[in-house]
């Protein structure tokens, strides 16, 4: 027989309070709904994620990890809930029906309050319309937006913080950003570098981004395999997780590494191994939390406070004081300092 997805075995596992594997036949919904902590205050929060995962236990080890990974960007923005994500199986080009959004709906409907969703890759934008007709607990921009502006910004603010500490002092201006994905976040986050002076190189399969970021900035475009090991100042993930792994890490040739792609360590073991090799990681949970800083703002429809994501500049710093006092890796430091502001993650 074959091996069934053990859960509370899983190494991901870190006590979700609940994991619910979700199945709608008639639209053809396969999810894993993964909570991974609720509090006094409310339940888990975090987007709906569709990608055609190879199994299920691959999109149950993603929901663990991207729920978990919600549960530290919330705690270390302090917003008093806890993590949760829901991923959806399956090609969004090609199966990302309105009936299966309705059957997400349903499906977060049913929780009560419990799970609150949102976009993530592969649902956003009029998704989000569809899936709003059928349920309450959905949080979106009072504009019908989503929360990529603030999330670029906030990794810009991350990206000049680290650079300003780690590079003696150096501005942005003549430095070179290697963005991985061009997509709602690295799209504009190439606007913003651009703006500062800084030479791009920039990678995304989809040749139709690179081409666009090319023309507007002279980016220099390169295989997505070529990017990790270009000589870079500063690389920023903007595509997927676990890109900082035991096969790329040796290859790197960055000096700081702060994007808003989640999980970019593939295990915590690339982020000593990072740090022995001298390149400083921004962590991507602190990086990546503009959406969350300003989702008050976002919802009440008003523009993006920049002055709101200046808490990314000071956790960094609280990170990076740390790391360097005790000697450890700035993953090791920021879940530390995650946890200290929120019991619930203990
Ligand atoms: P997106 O889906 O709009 O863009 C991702 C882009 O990455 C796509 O253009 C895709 O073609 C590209 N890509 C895929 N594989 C690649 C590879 N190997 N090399 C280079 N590019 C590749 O997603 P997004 O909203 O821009 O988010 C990007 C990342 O940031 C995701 O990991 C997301 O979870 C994270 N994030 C996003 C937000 C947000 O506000 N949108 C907030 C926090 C975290």
């Amino acid at each position: 027989m074959d091996a069934q997805p053990a859960v509370f075995e899983h190494p991901e596992f870190d006590h979700h309070a609940e994991v619910i594997f979700l199945c709608d036949p008639a639209s053809g919904l396969r999810a894993v709904l993964a909570i991974h902590r609720t509090t006094r205050f409310a339940g888990g929060s975090g987007g709906c994620r569709m990608q055609p995962y190879p199994s299920s236990g691959a999109a149950l080890t993603d929901a663990l990890r991207l729920s978990r990974g919600m549960s530290y960007k919330l705690a270390m923005a302090g917003v008093p809930i806890g993590g949760a994500k829901m991923v959806v199986i399956g090609d969004p080009a090609k199966d990302k029906t309105e009936a299966l959004l309705r059957a997400i709906g349903r499906a977060v409907e049913r929780f009560n309050g419990r799970y609150v969703t949102g976009g993530d890759v592969g649902v956003g934008g009029p998704d989000l319309d569809i899936i709003a007709d059928e349920t309450h607990y959905l949080v979106r921009p009072a504009d019908g937006g989503d929360a990529s502006e603030a999330t670029a910004l906030g990794v810009l603010r991350a990206i000049e913080r680290s650079v300003s500490r780690h590079l003696d002092g150096a501005a942005l201006d003549g430095l070179t950003v290697g963005v991985q994905g061009l997509g709602h976040v690295g799209r504009r986050l190439c606007d913003l570098l651009a703006e500062r002076g800084a030479r791009l190189v920039v990678a995304d399969p989809r040749a139709d981004l690179t081409d666009a970021v090319a023309e507007a900035h002279g980016a220099e475009v390169v295989d997505p395999d070529a990017l990790l090991s270009s000589d870079l100042d500063v690389l920023a993930p903007c595509a997927l997780g676990a890109v900082l792994n035991d096969a790329t890490v040796p290859e790197l040739r960055c000096r700081i590494i702060a994007g808003a792609a989640n999980n970019q360590l593939a295990t915590p073991a690339a982020a000593d191994a990072l740090a022995e090799r001298g390149i400083v990681y921004a962590p991507d949970f602190v990086v990546n939390a503009g959406g969350a800083l300003t989702s008050s703002q976002r919802a009440r429809g008003e523009a993006v406070d920049v002055e709101s994501l200046e808490a990314i500049a000071k956790n960094l710093d609280a990170v990076y004081d740390l790391a360097e006092a005790e000697a450890i890796s700035t993953h090791e430091a920021a879940e530390r300092v995650a946890r200290e502001r929120a019991p619930h993650l203990a």
